[in-house]
């Protein structure tokens, strides 16, 4: 994984030592995180064209995030559904 999104691991990691961390999510393209009294996400991402930004927007959840380079969809955050043990493939 890329250094440059491995330091937002490393700050959603001091902020869940603090109870502070929101949410956190991270893939070999993005990584994202928001505080529990934010509203905006922090999100970096690294796009397969080459492409790096760095944004913190408010987003609606399920997240998406395209690349504003070449559109390409970056992040897709999955809803979480809780209805029971259905096995997907
Ligand atoms: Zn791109």
């Amino acid at each position: 994984m890329d250094s440059w999104l491995l330091e937002f691991r490393e700050i959603a990691k001091r902020l869940h030592d603090e109870g502070k961390l929101g949410m956190f999510s991270s893939s070999n393209k993005h990584a994202a995180y928001k505080q529990v009294d934010d509203e905006k996400v922090h999100v970096r991402y690294i796009c397969p064209c080459g492409h790096k930004e760095e944004i913190y927007a408010i987003l609606k959840s399920p997240y998406q995030v395209k690349c504003s380079a070449c559109k390409a969809l970056v992040w897709k955050s999955k809803l979480r559904k809780k209805r029971g043990p259905k096995a997907k493939a």
